[in-house]
């Protein structure tokens, strides 16, 4: 198996410390990946490389910047299979969820290539006669991208594809739980034509992370941050953007309510919930991890989504098409499980799953959380959903709120006026009525509230993320100073 190495100025090059790093197959133990592990100097040569392009790259026409956007979509799409088959090796993510990322991140790119020609200004009343006032958006410089492992396409290409089309360049830090999967989309895009140094990537072993984070936020060409992430490492991240004065845009970690009202359709609630809780074994920063539902329906919501979390097979992503894959590492189970036992003796019920053989953990149901219970706090992360029982509207609002986190949340519910004035109230970035908490579209405002982060990652909301908004002027030049 080939040593993954770094891309620098357009070359492949291993780095100066000469190190690698392994990635292992979470299900197997054995060796998944090895990457090269970038050192200080090596992120500063990509910082300085992605400085040195962006002159040019910035003066680039949207056609240009639009043409090379989808050609790397269409690259992305060809090497779904490869992306697929590493998907699987380095997360234990099924076929499904890897299509799935190909598709929403070939869209992403497409998204915005589109969008090239939408970074617009405006002209402006001045109180100065004969001046004309303009508010233009420039591209930012250097971006510095990092994205996580758990939607390794979507996050990956996310991080960089409004970037890129802003004018922007970009150094992407890879995750060290997908270095792979990371590789072979910077190689889809790269291969699209894009300028040496344009688009630049660094993998580096976990105990190097925080110093290279630091050195890349620190050097003076980066002018923009996008981090995908936990909140714990994302507070990390905002300190150090806030000490350089560097805007940052945080993904962060999130508890998804899903409301179920008296009137729902309980089926498609049901529908919805195993989707939105369990797809990539519930490690999706929107699943749904609580599910807020009213005492009316909530015994005949509570059998039916029992009977559907029992019939969700689990196992080796590699073998076969079971619904549920491999959680990431062991450490996560055991963290996981922890939280399921915790509520068990503090007496929730478990409703269906609660064992892990290895990393190959049950879809899990708890019923009747309460707020002592951990899992109503911490982010799961994991193949788990808690249901927690309320009386009210004004209950139910209460309990989705009840949480740090506010990226997604869902309702359902027949009466749609009522649906809708319950997500006005709900504290989140997202919220879909009569849909899951897990959905993303490219052009969409995507993104949270509270410790789920800020910013917004999609189409029109992305430009003001990764340009800058100057005002020019044209004046007469006629005096008119008081000195
Ligand atoms: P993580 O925060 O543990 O790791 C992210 C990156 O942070 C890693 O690549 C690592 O190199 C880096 N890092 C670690 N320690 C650091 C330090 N001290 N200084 C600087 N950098 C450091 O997250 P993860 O496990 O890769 O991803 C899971 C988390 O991501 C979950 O909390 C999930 O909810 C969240 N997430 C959010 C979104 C979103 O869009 N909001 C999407 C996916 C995942």
């Amino acid at each position: 198996m080939s040593v993954l190495s770094l891309l620098i100025d357009g070359k492949k090059v291993m780095g100066t410390g000469e190190r690698t790093f392994t990635r292992n197959n979470p299900v197997t133990g054995g060796v998944a990946t090895e990457a090269a592990a970038a050192t200080v100097e090596d992120a500063n040569s990509a910082a300085d490389a992605a400085a040195r392009a962006f002159p040019a790259w910035s003066e680039t026409g949207p056609a240009e910047r639009r043409a090379l956007l989808l050609a790397a979509a269409d690259n992305l799409e060809a090497r779904g299979d490869d992306i697929a088959k590493a998907m699987a090796e380095e997360v234990g993510a099924t076929a499904a969820w890897a299509g799935f990322n190909v598709m929403l991140a070939a869209g992403m790119l497409r998204e915005a290539g589109s969008m090239t020609t939408m970074i617009k200004g405006e002209v402006i009343p001045s109180n100065r006669p004969g001046s004309l006032a303009m508010a233009i958006r420039q591209p930012a410089g250097v971006v510095l991208a990092m994205a996580p492992w758990n939607a390794p396409v979507i996050l990956g290409v996310r991080s960089i594809a409004m970037p890129l089309a802003c004018g922007n360049t970009v150094v992407m830090k890879s995750s060290e739980l997908s270095p792979r999967t990371h590789a072979l989309i910077v190689e889809a895009i790269q291969e699209a034509g894009f300028p040496p140094g344009v688009l630049n990537v660094l993998s580096n072993a976990p105990e190097d992370a925080s110093e290279i984070v630091k050195t890349l936020i620190g050097h003076s060409a980066v002018r923009r941050i996008n981090f995908t992430g936990s909140t714990r490492v994302g507070r990390i991240i905002a300190q150090l953007a806030a000490e350089n004065l560097k805007p940052a845009l945080l993904e962060l970690g999130g508890k998804a309510p899903m409301v179920v009202l008296d009137d729902a359709d309980i089926d498609a609630a049901v529908a919805a919930a195993a989707f939105g809780a369990y797809m990539n074994q519930g490690q999706i920063c929107m699943s749904t991890e609580r599910l807020v539902v009213h005492e009316a329906i909530a015994d005949e919501f509570v059998e039916k989504l029992g009977a559907k979390v029992r019939s969700l097979t689990v196992g080796d992503p590699r073998e076969g098409k079971t619904a549920l894959g491999c959680v990431v590492d062991q450490g996560a189970v055991n963290r996981i499980m922890s939280l399921v036992r915790d509520a068990e003796e503090k007496g929730a019920k478990i409703v269906a799953g609660g064992q892990a053989n290895g990393v190959l953990m049950e879809a899990t149901l708890v019923d009747n959380v309460t707020p002592s219970m951990r899992i109503y706090v911490e982010e799961s992360f994991g193949p788990t959903a808690s249901v927690v029982r309320v009386g009210s509207i004004d209950e139910a609002v209460r309990v989705a709120n009840d949480t740090e986190y506010g990226l997604s949340a869902s309702i359902f519910g027949r009466d749609t006026v009522r649906a809708m004035n319950v997500a006005k109230r709900i504290e989140s970035g997202i919220c879909h009525i009569n849909g899951p908490s897990v959905h993303d579209e490219a052009q969409m405002p995507f993104g949270g509230v509270k410790d789920s982060g800020y910013g917004r990652f999609g189409g029109v909301a992305a430009i003001e993320e990764f340009t800058t908004l100057r005002w020019i002027t044209i004046q007469d030049g006629q005096p008119h100073y008081p000195i």
